[in-house]
């Protein structure tokens, strides 16, 4: 048997995210400033170390995955109730009471650098994806480029992303994520898997990245050089979740049509079809839109059409939430941070 992706260290390195840190400060990656430790139980050090950083900070759990674990704290009053509900929560979710401290950027965006590396020390980068459209730090739109973001910078992080799988000796596919603020990149971390949002890569690269970690464990050398990998248009992925679009309470049932769109440039991944039950045991997501267009705004058109033309009924879905977006003004202009959608939402509550 052959397990088809990275080695059990590397999977075990990032899967903690303080040693994921400290390995990508000693590679010379550029980290959310915060110590690369996880933090004690002692309330004076606590205290200190947050005082070090400066308000606000994240107590976040080293173990966390899913957007859950992580707790803003705005000032000294509220860390240690913070940091005792965050370790009882990381205790019981990940079995893993430890905590680390960041600083809390107000303003980010978060972007993400694709990687491909084979057993023989060759390592790649696919472009990057923008995943700022976030509710609960989940996912909820991805694209690719980022749009707005100077492409040298991106090339330069591009390229500490392949440098760093070669100094670890990294193998199969991974995501570097990263948090963008004022013009400077900072890790958060590194994903040792492929991602919901991989199809964005695969529409703007043309590489077909499950084929390749494929092809990597059968203990290929990578045919692709760095030179060989450009990318065209941009593409864009909506996440379809059986949810209720206003209030996102699951809504777990049987499907009675579902109608998938299509035509040039739309992708469909997704295993629903007409008569399936959704299961109310897993994670809501029971589908993904992924169009590509030669601009931005052709990607846009294109999933707005996709979206109207999709059907899934029989349970609820975020499909109208999708559509909203999609004509909304601060998304169309690009370079929304992570906040945004949240505070959309909350306007859109409230009137
Ligand atoms: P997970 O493994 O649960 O996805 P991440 O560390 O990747 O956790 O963080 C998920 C999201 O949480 C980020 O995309 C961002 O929205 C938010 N986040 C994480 N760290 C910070 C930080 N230091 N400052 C601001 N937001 C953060």
């Amino acid at each position: 048997l052959v397990f088809i992706g990275p080695s059990p260290e590397h999977i075990r390195m990032m899967g903690d995210k303080v040693a994921a840190k400290s390995a990508m400060l000693q590679a010379g990656m550029p980290c959310v400033p915060g110590p690369d430790s996880t933090l004690s139980n002692d309330e004076g050090e606590l205290l200190a170390a947050a005082a070090a950083i400066g308000y606000p900070v994240i107590v976040k759990a080293a173990g966390g995955g899913g957007g859950r674990g992580m707790r803003v704290v705005h000032g000294e009053h509220d860390l240690l109730s913070a940091v005792s509900l965050t370790r009882e929560e990381a205790r019981n979710a990940f079995n893993n009471p430890e905590l680390y401290l960041e600083k809390f950027l107000e303003h980010p965006r978060h972007i993400e650098i694709q990687v491909l590396c084979d057993s023989y020390g060759n390592a790649l980068w696919l472009g990057d994806r923008d995943c700022s459209m976030q509710r609960r730090h989940q996912k909820v739109v991805e694209e690719a480029p980022a749009p707005g973001i100077p492409r040298p910078l991106v090339q330069a992080l591009g390229a500490a992303c392949t440098n760093a799988c070669r100094r670890i000796g990294y193998r199969g596919a991974g995501t570097f994520e990263f948090l963008f603020e004022k013009g400077a990149f900072y890790f958060i971390e590194m994903n040792t898997r492929v991602q919901v949002e991989h199809p964005v890569t695969e529409m703007t690269t043309g590489v077909d990245i499950v084929q390749q970690q494929i092809r990597i464990a059968r203990g290929e050398t990578l045919a692709l050089t760095q030179n060989d990998i450009c990318t065209h248009g941009h593409a864009l992925e909506c996440r379809i979740n059986a949810e209720d679009p206003f209030t996102f309470a699951p809504s777990p049932g049987r499907i009675t049509h579902f109608a998938p769109p299509g035509g040039p440039g739309v992708r469909i991944d997704g295993h629903a079809v007409t008569g399936y039950t959704v299961p109310p045991y897993y994670d809501s997501l029971i589908s993904k839109v992924i169009v590509h267009g030669a601009t931005r705004a052709d990607a846009i058109l294109r999933m707005r059409a996709a979206l109207s033309e999709m059907r899934v009924e029989g349970i609820k879905n975020n499909l109208p939430l999708h559509r909203e977006i999609m004509v909304d003004s601060g998304f169309e202009a690009g370079g929304a941070d992570i906040h945004y959608l949240e505070k959309w939402l909350a306007r859109r509550a409230s009137s």
